[in-house]
């Protein structure tokens, strides 16, 4: 696994340099790790998450194995924020990790979120993060 210093690494690819910086690596069963950062276009529904291109890069390997967690970390130019506050997914990116496991039926999928500083962290699951109601998971 890759340590947070190496995670912050890769969100300082993040597109483009002045806006948000955000990494993420998507663990396996096996240990194999798959990166990703924001890329930034004109529209929301144009740019991509470092969630979703981590994912993506697992897709592109036909070795792949089962995902297990996504660790993320993130800086984001908001007003109000600062290095200590966690980066959790967006609402779409929990959208699509909760499709992507249900589908897949991946159970016990964890998000675990850092603030940039690194001092500060919160390990959640998809039905923390997108609760659809019980009848939804029974
Ligand atoms: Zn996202």
């Amino acid at each position: 696994m890759k340590n947070l210093e190496e995670l912050k690494e890769i969100a300082e690819h993040s597109y483009p340099e002045s806006r948000n910086k955000i990494g993420a690596i998507l663990i396996c069963e096996d240990g194999k790790t798959y990166s990703g950062f924001t890329v930034r276009r004109s529209s929301v529904l144009g740019s991509t998450c470092a969630e979703r291109m981590a994912l993506d890069n697992w897709f592109q390997d036909k070795d792949r194995t089962k995902p297990i967690k996504l660790i993320l970390i993130g800086k984001i130019m908001r007003i109000g924020w600062n290095n200590t506050h966690i980066c959790y997914p967006c609402g779409v990116c929990r959208e699509l990790y909760h499709q992507f496991t249900h589908i897949n039926n991946i159970k016990d999928f964890t998000f675990e979120c850092y603030s940039w500083d690194s001092k500060h962290k919160d390990t959640k699951t998809i039905r923390e993060l997108l609760y659809y109601g019980d009848p939804f998971y029974e």
